[in-house]
């Protein structure tokens, strides 16, 4: 089946002798069982539910897992993760990552023993150079998130598959339907399902689909154990938005790159970061391992002023953290979604006060240009 049909055919309600057309909500916290010295199917939300059962069946099918595992929010997914390393195991990341992973690695992690260091992903050398026997987990974006570098993800999975380390790709910026990072090589692929796959801002979720079945199991383990699953309402509602992802993202990345184009040329805008552009310095690499450069893109405008100006003038674009909805959205990371990144890390790591990131929505393109050039005219 081709990626659109597999968005819409698939069982929603296995063995329910009423077929219904799509999932029944069990708002249910536990399940009646009919001996009292074993378990039946179900038993209590926590370790699973026939409604999330569909959903993380589902996201297992498009990402081409053995099994995948919704939670809470995208951070209990990359907690569940990180529960598969012990006291003394290093992570080592790529130095672009949301902030709030930036926060959980630095001031959570660090309480059990766990050591998280950072390197420039974007050359895999660095990440082969920088392992150490300690390093058990390599965790990355691609694209990267605000600045959307793009990472070699089968060159990474290759290093880190000799060496026996895990690899993880939070792929949130692309969804299953643009990449799949478990094809490259990876060994865990993990959503903030709150962005595209939901794509209606009106879920917090997260989504991890685990490459074999061992895996799988120590997920399902941690998702019981840590007691972080999604609840059977918002399973409902991501499935409903899930639907429609290959039509909205179509949708968005088409947009994109019209607007992008747009802002490249535009006299006020200095760096822009698309890479869905073939001026980009990652276009070729993300043209072979995704389906396009989606729906998110940055730019600087050269200074704090102006990036404020842009972002409370502009009419369509509402100012909001967080990406994949279909409205479109504007942020200043530097102070928004990476204000948890320390003031100097945020520095060094390349991510400028002046910098702008957009969420392209299902708006019109034209009128979404007219907006940004309107605000972007005025400026000095
Ligand atoms: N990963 C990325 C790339 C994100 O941008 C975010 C949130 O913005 C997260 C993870 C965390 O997801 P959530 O907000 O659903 O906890």
């Amino acid at each position: 089946m081709k990626f659109a049909t597999q968005l819409v055919h698939f069982d929603p309600s296995p063995g329910d002798p009423k077929r219904p057309m799509t999932t029944p909500i069990y708002q249910t916290a536990t399940f009646e069982q009919v001996h009292a010295d074993s378990f039946g199917e179900y038993d209590y939300s926590r370790s699973g539910n026939p409604t999330r059962r569909v959903l993380e069946e589902q996201m297992a099918c498009l990402e081409g897992g053995s099994r995948g595992f919704a939670f809470s929010s995208g951070m209990a997914a990359i907690l569940a993760v990180t529960g598969l390393l012990r006291s003394g195991d290093e992570i080592l990341a790529d130095w672009d990552l949301y902030g709030g992973t930036s926060r959980l690695f630095a001031k959570v992690l660090s309480r059990s023993g766990i050591v998280v260091r950072y390197v420039d992903a974007a050359d895999p050398a660095n990440v082969a150079e920088q392992i150490t026997p300690a390093t058990r987990l390599i965790f990355v974006e691609s694209p990267t998130n605000p600045l959307l570098r793009v990472l070699d993800l089968a060159a990474i999975a290759e290093i880190a598959d000799k060496r026996s380390i895990l690899f993880c790709v939070d792929s949130s910026t692309m969804s299953p339907y643009l990449q799949n990072p478990l094809a490259l090589g990876a060994d865990i692929v993990l959503h903030s399902a709150t962005k595209f796959l939901c794509g209606h801002s009106d879920v917090t979720g997260g989504i991890v689909v685990a490459k074999d079945e061992i895996l799988a199991r120590e997920i399902q383990f941690l998702q019981n154990a840590q007691g972080n699953a999604l609840g059977p309402f918002d399973s409902f509602l991501l499935l409903r938005g899930l639907k429609t992802l290959k039509l909205r993202i179509d949708a968005q990345q088409k947009s994109a790159v019209k607007i992008a184009n747009f802002l490249a040329s535009h006299a006020k805008v200095g760096t822009m970061h698309y890479p869905g552009l073939p001026s980009h310095s990652g276009y070729a690499l993300q043209t072979k391992q995704a389906r396009g450069g989606g729906a998110v893109l940055s730019f600087t405008v050269g200074s704090a002023i102006a990036t404020k100006h842009i972002a409370e003038n502009t009419k369509l674009f509402k100012i909001a953290v967080s990406f994949g909805s279909v409205n479109s959205t504007i942020s200043i990371p530097y102070a928004m979604s990476h204000v948890s990144v320390p003031a100097e890390d945020r520095s060094t790591r390349g991510i400028p006060q002046d910098l702008l990131r957009l969420s392209i929505g299902v708006e019109d393109a034209d009128d979404l240009i007219a907006d940004l050039e309107e605000q972007l005219d005025k400026l000095p």
